[in-house]
C-alpha cells in the first residue's frame, strides 16, 4: 500500500465510510494516519461521580437509570437528558439537538461518558459528553483506549481499526533532518505514528505526540524563515535615514516620545534605509502611540521623494488620522490626501485644503504630487496608480485579507514591493509572535504615555447594578458618553440556550425602554451593514447619542474622548486581553474614566480572573494570561484557527516552541535554500501547493 492510496480502495472502507471521511478532509491513507486521537481513556483514571467538581474533563462509567428528550418548539430545539449513575451518586447528563440519543443509550446500559463538568444554577452537569458503552473486554484495567474526534456514521473504534492495518501495510518516510531530531530527542516518524495510535502507556503517548507537535511547529517555522530570506534578496529603494530631520520634527510635538516610541521609531527608520523591503509588526496597545511613530516615519519618507499610503479599515479611522496629522503637523510642507469612498481631499499645508472630484485626487496620486496618501480600501482599487510608493503602512493589520495587502504591496515604484509596516493595536503572546508572525520583524511598544490617567476598573456585583445604573445617569446628565457591551447580538448566537447570555438587542430594549427612557442610546454589531456601522459609531462621536450598546465590534481606534464609562456585560466571556482592548476605548479625553465589569458566574476562578485586570495595565501580560487560560484561538481570530488541534495545543507550550523556531532558524541559516535538505523541502512544497 502507498500512502498516496486513496481511502476508497482500502479494505473494510465502503463508499459511505469513504464520504464520510472525505467530508472531514481526509481522502489517502497518509491523511489518515494523520488524523490524531483528540485524548485516550486511560480507564485507571475513571472518576467517582461523587468526586465531580463543575469544570474539568472527565470520565465517568455509569449506568442510564432514566432518558427522555424534551422538544421545546418556541425555541426550535431539543433536548435529551439522561439520569446516570455509579456506586457513588448521580449525575444529570444533557444533549442539546442529539435525539437520536435517547435510542441509542438504553435504560440500564453502561456507558463510558467523557467531556467537560460544568455547573448551572449551582448543580453540576455534564452537558453534551462523548459516551461509549462499556463491554467487558473494553474495560481491561491499564489499557489505553484512542478517542477521535468521531464524525458521522464513523466511531472511534472503526477509525483506530483502519489506521492500525493502514500501519501494518506501510512506512513514512523520514523528513525531519537528522540534526534536529537528535538535538530534540525526537522519536523517529514511524515509531512515533504508532505510538500516537495505540501507545503502550500515556508516556508513549505523550512522546509521540511530542514529535508531531515539532514537527508542524518546525515546518511552520521553516516556511517563514525561508519567506524571510527570499524577502531579503529583493530590491527595494533606500530611504535616507535624516536623523536631524527627525529631531526637529520630534521638537514641534507637544509631548516628549516615551521609551518604546524612540526605539520603536529607531527600528523602522534603521529599516527604511535597507535596499530590501522592510517587513515589520508593530503592536502596542490602543493610545500607546503607534500613529504618532508612523506619521514621523512618513515625514521622513515623504521628505526624501517618496509617496506613501496608510490603509485603515473604515472611512472614520481615516478621517481621524488625516485630521490629527493635519493638526500635528500643520508646518508640513508637503501633500497630503484623504481617499475613501466619500472623502477625496488634499491638504496643501499651512491650512489650505480643498475637496474636489476623485478623478483629480487620481491625477495626483499618479503625478506623484500628493506625497502621503490616507484611506480605506479605496486605495488599492485599480485606478489608484501611484508614481514612486516606497512605504506602506496597514492600519488594524487583522482587519484586512491576504489578497488585499497584497494589492497595496503591489503598487510600488518600478513594480518593486515597497516598505511596509503592519500595526495593531491587539497585543499578541511571544510565542504565537515567534511563529504565527515569524516572517515578520516585530516592534512593541510596550509603555503608555506618562500623562495617562489610570482608568478606574471595577468589578461590580449583581446587586450593586442599580446603583451602577445611577452612577452613569450622572455622568450623562454631566455630559458625558457610554459604551455598554455585550457578549452576543442576539438569542439566535446563543449555541447553548440555557445559558443566560446578555444580548446587544436585549440591552438596548431594556435600557431604552426601562433604564433610561429619558436618554438616547443606539445600537451596533457584526451583523449591521458597514455603512450602517459606520453612521453609528459616527452618530455616538458626535454625541447624537448618550449610551452604545454593542458587541465586540467597536472600533479599536476611534478616538472618542467624550466617552468615560465602558461598561461590560458578561466579561467572563471575553478575553482578559479583549477587556483590557474595551477599556482602552474610554480615558482618552480629560475626564476621569472607569470600566465596570459584570458577571452571572460564580465559578471562583472566573471571578479570579476579572478581579486580576482591576489592576493589570500591561496588554502584553494580559495576553499571556489569556494564552494560558483560554487559548491561542482567543488571538488568532476565526480564519486562522483551522489550524490543527495539535499546533494549538503546541503554541501555549513556550519552550517547545522556542526550541522548534531555533532548529529551524539553524538549518535556514546553514542551508537558506534547503538545498541540503531535499526532503524537507518537497514536504514544504507540497504544503504550499495544497493550501493554493
Ligand atoms: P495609537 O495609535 O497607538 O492608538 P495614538 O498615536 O493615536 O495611539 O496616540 C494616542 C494619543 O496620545 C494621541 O492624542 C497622541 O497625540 C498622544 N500621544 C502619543 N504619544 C504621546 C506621548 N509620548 N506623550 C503624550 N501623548 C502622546
Ligand atoms: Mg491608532
Amino acid at each position: 500500500m502507498k500512502l498516496k492510496t486513496s481511502l476508497k480502495n482500502i479494505k473494510g472502507i465502503g463508499e459511505k465510510t469513504f464520504i464520510n471521511f472525505k467530508n472531514i478532509g481526509l481522502e489517502t491513507a497518509e491523511d489518515i494516519l494523520y488524523y490524531f486521537p483528540n485524548r485516550y481513556e486511560d480507564f485507571s483514571t475513571i472518576k467517582n461521580i461523587e468526586e465531580l467538581k463543575g469544570d474539568e474533563e472527565v470520565t465517568i462509567k455509569a449506568t442510564v437509570s432514566k432518558i427522555y428528550t424534551k422538544n421545546l418548539f418556541r425555541k426550535g430545539i431539543s433536548i435529551t437528558k439522561a439520569l446516570v449513575s455509579d456506586n457513588t451518586g448521580s449525575i444529570e447528563v444533557t444533549w442539546f439537538n442529539q435525539k437520536y440519543i435517547e435510542k441509542t443509550l438504553k435504560k440500564g446500559g453502561v456507558f463510558f461518558f467523557a467531556g467537560k463538568t460544568s455547573t448551572y444554577q449551582n448543580k453540576l452537569q455534564f452537558v453534551n459528553p462523548n459516551f461509549e458503552e462499556y463491554k467487558e473486554e473494553g474495560g481491561v484495567k491499564g489499557k489505553i483506549i484512542p478517542v477521535y474526534s468521531e464524525t458521522k456514521g464513523i466511531n472511534s473504534k472503526k477509525i483506530n481499526k483502519i489506521i492500525k492495518s493502514i500501519i501494518k501495510n506501510t512506512s513514512l518516510d523520514e523528513w525531519l533532518p537528522e540534526e534536529t531530531i537528535k538535538e530534540n530527542k525526537l522519536w523517529e516518524i514511524n515509531k512515533s505514528i504508532k505510538a500516537i495510535h495505540s501507545p503502550k502507556n500515556i508516556k508513549d503517548a505523550k512522546k509521540a505526540e511530542k514529535r508531531f507537535s515539532f514537527e508542524k511547529l518546525f515546518l511552520i517555522n521553516i516556511k517563514n524563515l525561508y519567506k524571510k530570506e527570499k524577502l531579503k534578496k529583493e530590491k527595494t529603494f533606500k530611504i535616507n535615514k535624516d536623523e536631524e530631520y527627525i529631531k526637529e520634527l520630534i521638537k514641534t510635538l507637544p509631548f516628549s516620545l516615551t521609551k518604546s516610541q524612540n526605539k520603536v521609531l529607531k527600528e523602522i527608520i534603521n529599516d527604511l534605509n535597507k535596499d530590501y523591503p522592510m517587513n515589520r509588526f508593530l503592536q502596542g496597545d490602543v493610545g500607546s502611540g503607534k500613529t504618532i511613530v508612523v506619521f514621523l516615519a512618513s515625514m521622513l519618507a515623504a521628505k526624501e521623494g517618496f509617496q506613501v499610503a496608510f490603509m485603515v479599515p473604515t472611512e472614520i479611522l481615516a478621517k481621524q488620522h488625516y485630521e490629527s496629522f493635519k493638526e500635528m503637523f500643520n508646518f508640513y510642507e508637503d501633500w497630503l490626501s484623504l481617499l475613501t469612498s466619500s472623502y477625496s481631499k488634499t491638504y496643501y499645508g499651512n491650512g489650505v485644503e480643498s475637496s474636489y472630484g476623485k478623478n483629480r485626487l487620481l491625477n495626483e496620486i499618479n503625478s506623484g504630487k500628493t506625497k502621503i496618501v490616507i484611506g480605506t480600501h479605496a486605495l488599492i482599487q485599480k485606478k489608484v496608480d501611484f508614481k514612486n510608493l516606497g512605504f506602506v503602512i496597514i492600519d488594524e493589520q487583522h482587519r484586512f485579507g491576504i489578497k488585499q495587502r497584497k494589492k497595496l504591496l503591489e503598487k510600488g515604484k518600478d513594480k518593486k514591493r515597497p516598505h511596509s509596516l503592519n500595526l495593531s493595536a491587539t497585543p499578541i503572546p511571544r510565542t504565537l509572535n515567534l511563529t504565527m508572525f515569524g516572517n515578520l520583524d516585530i516592534s512593541l511598544i510596550k509603555e503608555m504615555p506618562a500623562d495617562r490617567k489610570q482608568i478606574k476598573t471595577r468589578l461590580v456585583s449583581p446587586d450593586k447594578r442599580i446603583e451602577a445604573y445611577k452612577f452613569i445617569k450622572r455622568h450623562v446628565k454631566l455630559g458625558r458618553q457610554v459604551f455598554v457591551i455585550c457578549p452576543r447580538i442576539g438569542y439566535e448566537d446563543i449555541d447553548n440556550k440555557w445559558d443566560e447570555i446578555k444580548t446587544v438587542k436585549d440591552e438596548y430594549e431594556k435600557l431604552k425602554n426601562k433604564i433610561f427612557p429619558d436618554l438616547e442610546i443606539s445600537i451596533l454589531h457584526g451583523k449591521m451593514p458597514s455603512i450602517q456601522k459606520e453612521d453609528v459609531m459616527k452618530n455616538f462621536k458626535d454625541h447624537k447619542s448618550d449610551i452604545l450598546v454593542s458587541t465586540s465590534v467597536i472600533e479599536v481606534g476611534i478616538d472618542m474622548p467624550n466617552a468615560n464609562i465602558m461598561m461590560i456585560e458578561g466579561a467572563d466571556r471575553f478575553g482578559l486581553a479583549q477587556i483590557h482592548q474595551f477599556r482602552g476605548r474610554v480615558g482618552r479625553g480629560k475626564h476621569q474614566s472607569f470600566c465596570l465589569l459584570f458577571t452571572d458566574s460564580s465559578s471562583e476562578k472566573s471571578i479570579e480572573r476579572l478581579k486580576s485586570i482591576e489592576k493589570a495595565t500591561d496588554g502584553f501580560e494580559l495576553a499571556e494570561k489569556d494564552l494560558e487560560i483560554r487559548g491561542p484561538g482567543e488571538f488568532l481570530g476565526s480564519k486562522q484557527s483551522g489550524l490543527p488541534d495539535i499546533v494549538m495545543k503546541s503554541l501555549k507550550n513556550e519552550k517547545l516552541v522556542k526550541n522548534t523556531y531555533n532548529s529551524a532558524k539553524k538549518i535556514i541559516k546553514n542551508d537558506p535554500n534547503l538545498n541540503s535538505h531535499k526532503k524537507l523541502k518537497n514536504k514544504i512544497k507540497r504544503l504550499t501547493a495544497k493550501k493554493d
